[in-house]
């Protein structure tokens, strides 16, 4: 089992879609460990999105995504990392898949709904960032004999 860090960002907030997006974390079978609803101070943003300082789009996204709450979620699941990127889509989400997140709900690169860690290392390092306490659900969900056949 792996654990993985998800955003839903101010748009996904502000356009009433959370019930919608983490519908879909949910019914692939994964299983929420920990969340929690915050406006993310500048900081914090920052230090998130630490490798991209630097770059043309930092100073917007800080901006977008320091302008509403967030959700900030903990998904567990096998390969959770993967499966979460594979159901948030391309970056941009003109680009993205129907029937990832960003594809089916987005039509920006920028307002692109929801973050998912992209690796261990990162999902680590996020997770730490955003749960410092690592106070994770741990309770057995019988669901996952069902899900994965164990
Ligand atoms: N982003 C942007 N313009 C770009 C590339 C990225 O505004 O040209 C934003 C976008 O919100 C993206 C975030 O920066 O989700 C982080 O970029 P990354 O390449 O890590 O994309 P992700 O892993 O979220 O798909």
């Amino acid at each position: 089992m792996e654990t993985t860090l998800i955003i839903l960002k101010p748009d996904a907030v502000q356009r009433g879609l959370c019930g919608d997006i983490l519908h879909r974390f949910e019914r692939k079978g994964l299983t929420i460990v920990a969340m929690n609803m915050m406006l993310i101070s500048k900081e914090q943003a920052e230090k998130h999105y630490e490798e991209h300082k630097g770059k043309p789009f930092f100073d917007g996204l800080i901006r977008f995504v320091t302008s509403s709450p967030v959700i900030v979620l903990a998904v567990r699941g096998q390969n959770a990392i993967m499966v979460c990127r594979k159901l948030i889509g391309a970056t941009n989400s003109q680009m993205a898949e129907p029937g990832t997140i960003r594809g089916d709900l987005g039509m920006s690169g920028s307002n692109n709904l929801v973050h998912g860690s992209d690796s261990p290392e990162s999902a680590e390092r996020e997770l730490n960032l955003w749960f410092p306490d690592g106070n994770f659900d741990t309770t057995d969900r019988t669901k996952d004999e069902w899900v994965y056949g164990l």
